[in-house]
């Protein structure tokens, strides 16, 4: 079901997107060679519990994962494209980091995602992220009111498409609201002019995975979770929060 939310309750996620976009910042500013992924998950705790807010990964557990989700945020390095579990792992220079953070303020949640190189990166890295952030951008200048779901996901799709690079087949964005994952599902590839139409108050989750490599196909890491490109290339992964509003998109996870 679509719940569509009033301007009260999107005021709420707008406070829970902020908590995620500083959480996200601060996490980047940790984020340093050396530095482990679990020491960057302990940041973030702290920093959403600071702010009087909750993680919305943790203890997570879809119908289709096998165990709930030990973290607060997801840490994907390089040929991880997502839903990468914050390991000891200690980052190294060169590295492309995406992270991914969830929190809930009175109930309702902010989902966003960056991707960044710590140390000094590959221009093709940043290649790719720049590729994934103006798919993202697109994506959000298509969610205007009247238009329709399948207007969203051809301008990601569209957008991703033009470098060449592969996009991850079977994952998209999502609905969002008192539940991290609400219908309606948003692919990342679509035809323009089909699917439900946007109302003012429809809440999503936008969020473009970009492989470097071109394949769109993909693997699970045996920790059950973690997505891995199939051809081992890097993956990049950006996510905003929007809602649909009568003055076009609002974007709720912007600092
Ligand atoms: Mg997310
Ligand atoms: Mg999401």
């Amino acid at each position: 079901m679509v719940e569509i939310k009033t301007e009260s309750e999107l005021a709420v996620m707008r406070e829970a997107g902020r908590v995620v976009a500083k959480t996200l910042q601060t996490v980047k500013e940790a984020a340093a060679v050396g530095v482990s992924l679990r020491e960057l998950d302990e940041v973030a705790a702290q920093f959403i519990s600071d702010a009087g807010a909750k993680p919305s990964f943790l203890h997570y557990q879809p119908r289709s994962a096998p165990t709930p989700y030990p973290n607060v945020l997801c840490t994907s390095v390089n040929d991880v494209v997502v839903h990468g579990i914050p390991t000891a792992y200690r980052i190294q220079g060169g590295d492309l980091v995406s992270i991914d953070c969830g929190a809930i303020v009175d109930g309702w949640n902010g989902d966003a995602a960056i991707s960044f190189v710590v140390g000094d990166a590959d221009p093709a890295d940043l290649a790719l992220i720049e590729a994934t952030e103006r798919a993202l951008a697109a994506g959000i200048a298509a969610a205007q009111p009247g238009a329709k779901l399948g207007d969203i996901s051809y301008a990601i799709g569209v957008a991703g498409r033009a470098s060449g690079f592969g996009m991850v087949e079977d994952h998209g964005g999502h609905g969002i609201g008192r539940l991290m994952h609400e219908d309606p599902h948003l692919p990342n590839e679509g035809r323009a002019g089909r699917g439900m139409r946007l109302k003012p108050g429809l809440a999503l989750a936008i969020e473009p995975m970009l492989v470097a490599g071109g394949t769109d196909a993909y693997r699970y890491a045996d920790d059950g979770w973690s997505i891995l490109t199939a051809d081992g290339s890097r993956a990049a992964h950006v996510e905003h929060t929007i809602a649909i509003t009568e003055d076009g998109p609002r974007v709720l996870t912007v600092r």
